[in-house]
């Protein structure tokens, strides 16, 4: 049992792999062509692919290497009568969105080279330079969140110039003392009624917090709840939320990318009151997960993802890699 289970992780790590290398690979002869460079691209296909992971009914994730959805009405042109159009010239002449990406003449939606040349020939518009491409990515979604997380993973992908950045690491040391169990949903009684939303990490004064992905620091600082805390957004456009900290880990800042395992801070009792407020409960590390839709934010049972983090980290080491 437990090696069919080692077993198929393998298999599934290794064709997650081959596809982040097409992938990359198809970024890449995109960007030579455009001049856009490949983890600009890939940031704007990753936000798309969560978008769709946030919205599977009314967009469903899209059959192929590359995750930008766009409707057939878009593609060929709002008045095309012919919505399966691949005509260059027609399509252009109803001001649709698709373009020819592989060079066989056509604009086909289902093919993955058109539909990201035919993204990158939209930002074009806007010009080559940093700048315009934030205004191209703001023209198209019309909203700051979306420049600013399109922003985030390219700053990401670009610092580690790779794909493959979804490994995960428990966010308190291995074999450490520290317990937790499920709390979500459980009542609390500050601040008013609230539901618990996140996993209360019991440990003592000082045990070091860790990042449990590859993002970028959102925010870092006091709040009244969660005293400092520290807030970090994953390439999935998840905010990993890590809250009662004694103290931060000075050499980090908000805007920098962390990988999985970087200390970000320490166990604490921050928090329940005005900055710097401690000791009001036990010393505990609360940690929230919450996805973002695109408009808003909701949050999500940390406890199950933490149990698998802790157990693929410990196969990790016992496999001595
Ligand atoms: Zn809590």
């Amino acid at each position: 049992m437990y090696r069919s289970e080692a077993e198929s992780a393998r298999q599934a790590r290794q064709s997650m792999l081959d596809t982040f290398t097409e992938r990359k690979a198809l970024y890449d002869s995109v960007s030579a062509v455009t001049g856009i460079p490949w983890f600009n691209l890939a940031a704007v296909d990753q936000y798309e692919r969560t978008l769709s992971l946030a919205h599977p009914k009314t967009r469903p994730l899209r059959d192929g290497l590359v995750a930008i959805h766009l409707t057939e009405y878009r593609w060929v042109g709002f008045l095309n009568p012919n919505h399966q159009d691949t005509n260059l010239r027609s399509i252009r002449f109803f001001d649709g969105f698709g373009r020819d990406g592989d060079g066989d003449g056509k604009a086909d939606r289902n093919n993955d080279a058109d539909v990201l040349y035919s993204m990158a020939d939209f930002l074009l518009r806007y010009g080559t330079s940093p700048a315009d491409f934030d205004i191209g990515i703001w023209e198209y979604y019309q909203n700051d969140r979306s420049v600013k997380r399109i922003k985030q993973f390219a700053k990401i992908y670009s610092l580690f110039g790779t794909l493959d950045l979804h490994r995960h690491a428990f966010i308190l040391p291995l074999g450490g003392d520290y317990s937790y169990r499920s709390t979500w949903g459980a009542a609390r009684s500050y601040g008013g009624y609230r539901i618990h939303e996140g996993t209360d990490l019991f440990a003592h004064y000082g045990m070091p917090v860790r990042s449990a992905a590859y993002g970028v620091v959102e925010v870092m600082g006091w709040n009244r709840y969660g005293g400092w805390r520290v807030g970090i957004r994953d390439l999935n456009n998840v905010y990993h939320y890590y809250a009662h900290l004694s103290g931060f880990n000075k050499k980090i800042k908000e805007g920098d990318v962390v990988q999985p395992g970087d200390v970000v801070g320490w166990v604490g009792s921050s928090g329940y009151g005005k900055p710097g407020t401690q000791g009001k409960f036990p010393p505990h590390l609360h940690y929230g997960l919450y996805r973002d839709n695109g408009l808003t934010e909701w949050s999500f049972d940390p406890y199950p993802h933490l149990r698998k983090w802790e157990r693929e980290e410990r196969n990790r080491k016992r496999s001595g890699k």
